[in-house]
This record gives C-alpha cells, sequence and structure tokens, in this order.
C-alpha cells in the first residue's frame, strides 16, 4: 500500500532519509510522467540559510540537483558576493519535479508538495528562511501574498525570520539594470547580517 507524503515527510528523520523516500514519490500524476527524477534539495551539515524556490528547471531535472543552471551560477555570485558560504546554505523547491515546459506550479502541485518541505524547514532548522520568487512567497503566505509589498522587511514564518526576495531567473530576466538584481543583492545581505548576530 502506498503511503502519502504527508506521512512519510513527517516520519522523516534526516534531511537525506526525506529525500530517499521523496524520490518516489508519484502523487503528482502529470510530474511523475514527464520528470527525469526527484530533484528533493541539498542541506549542508550546520546550514544557517533555507533557500526555497520554485521548482527545478530543466538543468536541475537532468542533474538531480537544485540551482545548477544559469540561475544557480548567479545565484552562487550573488551568496558569495553577500558573504554567504555556499557550504551553509541549504536549497530547496516548493515542487520538487519539474513542470513540463517549465509551466506554473498547480495549485494542487503546490499543496501536494508542501509536506515534504514543510518537514524539510524543520530538518534544516536554519536561523533564516528565503523564499525566492513568487511560487515559493505564495507557499509560506498563501496566493494574494505580493513580493513587492513584502519585501524589504524581515517576516517571520514558523517562528524564525523569513526574507522574501526574487527568483534569480528574474534577474537575469530583467538584466543588470533591472530591479530584481538589485533587491536580491540587497536582501542577501540582509539574510548575511541576520546570520551574523
Ligand atoms: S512534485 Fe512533490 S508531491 Fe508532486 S510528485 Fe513530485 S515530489 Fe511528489
Amino acid at each position: 500500500m502506498s503511503v502519502l507524503p504527508a506521512r512519510d515527510a513527517s516520519l522523516a528523520a534526516s534531511w537525506e532519509g526525506l529525500a530517499g523516500v521523496a524520490r518516489g514519490c508519484t502523487v503528482c500524476a502529470e510530474l511523475a510522467a514527464t520528470r527525469t527524477q526527484v530533484v528533493p534539495g541539498s542541506c549542508p551539515e550546520g546550514a544557517d540559510v533555507l533557500l526555497v524556490g520554485e521548482a527545478p528547471g530543466a538543468e536541475e531535472d537532468a542533474a538531480g540537483v537544485p540551482f545548477v543552471g544559469r540561475s544557480g551560477r548567479l545565484l552562487d555570485e550573488l551568496l558569495a558576493a553577500a558573504g554567504l558560504p555556499r557550504d551553509r546554505v541549504a536549497v530547496a523547491n516548493v515542487l520538487k519535479c519539474r513542470p513540463p515546459r517549465n509551466r506554473t506550479p498547480h495549485r494542487s502541485e503546490v499543496e501536494a508538495c508542501r509536506p515534504w518541505l514543510q518537514r524539510q524547514v524543520e530538518l534544516a532548522d536554519p536561523v533564516v528562511l528565503v523564499t525566492l520568487g513568487g511560487t515559493a512567497l505564495q507557499w509560506a503566505y498563501g496566493r494574494t501574498a505580493r513580493i513587492a509589498a513584502l519585501r524589504g522587511q524581515v517576516q517571520r514564518y514558523a517562528g524564525r525570520p523569513l526574507v522574501v526576495t526574487y527568483h534569480p531567473s528574474a534577474a537575469i530576466r530583467y538584466g543588470p539594470r533591472g530591479a530584481p538584481l538589485a533587491a536580491l543583492r540587497e536582501d542577501l545581505a540582509t539574510v548575511a547580517a541576520l546570520v551574523r548576530h
């Protein structure tokens, strides 16, 4: 008998244990049929920060690791510039499986995948949570939440600070002079300050 992720996730005693079980998840039939593999995320020992993105893209789907594509390379540069060591930063997505043609996740998929990420937050136990982009923000605060309204002030989620910012893909889309890149730099500096305190 298959077990729902809500139960599987809540029973996971470690990030790696959760990832192992999540790799077999087929709750979202369309995603399970079209993905190359489940991309649970990564969490170094003693991570201070958990970054939450939207869903794996083509390169992540192929590699099985989040943020390895163009967005990931930009994110690495921005983390380094903010003084956030990459080996202290955990990364996960709202969805663990790539939506076909990178379409926006359906609400039902976000809810189906929620137990995995919820448990990852508990297991990583970061000093600071960061939502990258609108899907991650709405995962935390509901469908009416807007980045423009909530970024710039430290929010709270499950008893810990949460910093709202843009997804690196928005920074790429709007270019080097666009508002999302400047916002990401500023917001990751806020994250670094929170970690230091
Ligand atoms: S997106 Fe999440 S809930 Fe849906 S099949 Fe993948 S791991 Fe399971």
